[in-house]
């Protein structure tokens, strides 16, 4: 945790352009964008992968996708959609052990994903 790249970005220890923050939340730009819009939403709260959740952070997973869909709808994307994605371990390209919301829009998207 102490090594954590995302923890470091919530802290404001390493910088990122951050586009939304509150108690428990962090959204930052991808630093290798994939869409025009490409944002990381982030609990400020460790969490390594999808499979460390548990029932008590059915809250604060819930939180994860309504802070996505209230920045999509910020940066303009209600109307045209966007899309909500969570990547866990090597089989869909987990890099950042620190879970984490793409939030990616501005163009179309193929489906389902390469
Ligand atoms: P994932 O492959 O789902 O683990 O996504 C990790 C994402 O973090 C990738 O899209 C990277 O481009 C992004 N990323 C890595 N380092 C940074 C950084 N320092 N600031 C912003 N985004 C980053
Ligand atoms: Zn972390």
């Amino acid at each position: 945790m102490g090594e954590c790249l995302f923890c470091k970005i919530a802290e404001g220890v390493i910088p990122a352009e951050h586009v939304y923050e509150d108690a428990d939340y962090v959204a930052f730009e991808d630093i290798n964008p994939k869409s025009p819009t490409h944002v990381l939403v982030i609990p400020r709260r460790h969490i390594a992968t999808l499979n460390d959740l548990t029932a008590e952070d059915r809250a604060l997973a819930g939180g994860l996708i309504e802070v996505g869909a209230k920045v999509a709808k910020r940066l303009g994307h209600e109307e045209n959609g966007y899309r909500l994605v969570l990547n866990c371990n090597a089989d869909a390209g987990q890099t950042v052990f620190h879970i984490h919301l793409h939030l990616m829009a501005g163009r179309t998207f193929a489906w389902p994903p390469g």
